[in-house]
């Protein structure tokens, strides 16, 4: 266990107090009996999601960047998008796409943002592809689909995994830059805040064995993801919990609409516990129906989510039910499986053959709108923090996002994100290290209780009837 005080951030002491036996190689030729060389970086960041990669990618290739993540780094919620990733296919496509994100967000959303997001998407688009990424060609060009509350279709995709095509990409270009490390199994427990005004200064870090460290960083990236880990219904990883948001809360760090937290209408229904498997808006996009115990339709099934969940709730009501079923079958066998193929066989392991009957699908938590809120460079309120990706919010999406722009939204704010670090970084703090008192993070399980506890009590806080509704059966 750790023991003592950690003055400079260097507590080589504990990080190497439970070595595991055998070493084990992870990214980058870091092995996890190494890991008290770790320097201080310029940055660190927080994630290997999409936003925490594509910011890590666009970081000046003569600063240190160090990456960390909970779990391994493909498992990020970032590899398990469906859909696609919006774009502004043409000029004459702008004013119809701005008003499909503002309608969607029930025109909450900041204006400046969604049209930098939608300006930018071009951009964003060749970057990727440079990186690597293939989207779905036909002999005209690539190809694009449509989902709910889209007007057009403007969506590109990879088959029906396009976050795996994306995310393993990015993964892979930053595995290639000599200026960036990754971490797997490192948690990030607490920032390192200091000075008057605050900043931030380094994180408090747990490492694969266990062991603990401050690490200071001249600069810090939040790309913690989402929310639904703290779910019992949610399509998103169990380690996605919001831990940046707890962390924020404790160091007074400003959020912005917390509440706003998305239902995914049509997750496969399953009494397991456990992650659930999300059937992608583009399958009604494509043409599936949703049908009532009945056998009738009872929505327009591309309307914006919000709507076809409540329309899907109210059903269930009527017929006491627990969920409602999903028609794709009259698309044909061949286009189920060449379009949907990840689909179409996580639904056979289940039982269901989707060319020929229906299967039960009900809402699920699956996005989080909200979250610590950040400038147009995805600045914090906290001097010298960053937050990008899903678990900030600069307000593009509103109060309802509007479907396959969050990867867009994710990469576009994570490279201004990188963009400003890199003219901040010119400017070195003066402000010593503090000394990081690493017994309060003795207790792990009590930890994560306390930040689950803070986040469900701030969404409770602001939004009872939601709590109630989808949260209240989860402390
Ligand atoms: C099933 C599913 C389908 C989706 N389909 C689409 C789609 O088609 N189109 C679209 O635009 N969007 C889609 N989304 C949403 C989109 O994938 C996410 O919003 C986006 O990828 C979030 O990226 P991110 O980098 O912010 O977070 P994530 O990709 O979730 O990454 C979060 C990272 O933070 C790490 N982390 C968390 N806490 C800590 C901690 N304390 N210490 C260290 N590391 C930590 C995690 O391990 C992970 O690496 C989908 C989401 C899901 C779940």
């Amino acid at each position: 266990m750790p023991g003592a005080l950690d003055r400079w951030g260097v507590s080589v002491r504990y990080w190497n107090d439970r070595r595991p036996e055998k070493p084990r190689q992870t990214c980058q030729g870091v092995s996890e009996g190494m890991t008290n060389r770790l320097k201080k970086p310029d940055i660190m960041i927080v994630g290997t999601g999409a936003a925490g990669l594509f910011c890590a990618l666009h970081t000046p290739k003569e600063t240190s960047v160090l990456m960390v993540t909970k779990e391994q780094a493909e498992e990020s919620d970032s590899f398990l998008a469906q859909g696609g990733i919006s774009t502004l296919k043409s000029a004459e496509d702008y004013e119809s796409y701005f008003e499909d994100t503002m309608k969607a967000g029930h025109y909450e959303n900041d204006a400046k943002a969604v049209e930098i997001m939608i300006r930018d998407s071009p951009e964003i688009i060749e970057d990727l592809i440079r990186f690597g990424v293939e989207f779905e060609q036909d002999g005209e060009g690539v190809c694009y689909t449509r989902e709910g509350g889209h007007s057009e279709n403007r969506i590109l995709y990879h088959k029906d995994v396009t976050g795996r095509e994306i995310t393993s990409k990015l993964l892979a270009r930053v595995r290639e830059r000599e200026n960036v490390t990754i971490l797997e199994h490192t948690a990030l427990l607490d920032l390192v805040c200091a000075g008057d005004p605050v900043q931030c200064m380094g994180g408090v870090l747990r490492g694969p064995d266990g062991a603990l460290q401050a690490l200071p960083a001249k600069t810090v990236v939040l790309a913690t993801g989402g929310i639904g880990g703290l779910f019992a219904s949610s399509t998103n990883f169990p380690h996605i919990t919001g831990d940046g948001l707890a962390i924020a809360l404790k160091h007074g760090i400003a959020l912005q609409n917390i509440h706003y937290i998305q239902i995914h209408p049509t997750v496969l229904y399953s009494k397991k516990p456990g992650r659930r498997f999300l059937i992608s808006e583009s399958v009604r996009g494509e043409g599936a129906v949703l049908l009532n115990p009945d056998g009738e339709r009872f929505v327009d099934e591309l309307l914006p989510r919000d709507v076809v969940t409540q329309a899907i709730r109210k059903e269930m009501e009527t017929f006491h039910t627990d969920h409602v079923e999903l028609s794709v079958a009259h698309l044909g066998v061949e286009t189920i499986r060449s379009r949907f193929p990840n689909i179409y066989q996580k639904c056979m392991e289940e039982g269901y053959d989707i060319t020929k009957g229906p299967v039960p699908v009900a809402p699920a938590q699956h996005y989080f709108m909200g979250g610590i809120q950040v400038d147009l460079q995805s600045k914090s309120s906290m001097d010298r923090l960053y937050v990008v990706g899903e678990a900030s919010c600069n307000g593009v999406h509103g109060s309802n996002r509007l479907a396959s722009n969050s990867l867009l939204e994710s990469l576009v704010f994570a490279k201004r994100a990188a963009v400003q670090i890199g003219k901040d970084l010119r400017q070195e703090s003066k402000q010593p290290f503090p000394l990081v008192d690493l017994q309060a993070y003795g207790d792990i399980p009590a930890l994560h209780r306390e930040y689950r506890r803070v986040v469900l009590e701030e969404i409770k806080r602001k939004d009872r009837d939601f709590y109630d509704k989808w949260c209240n059966h989860e402390t």
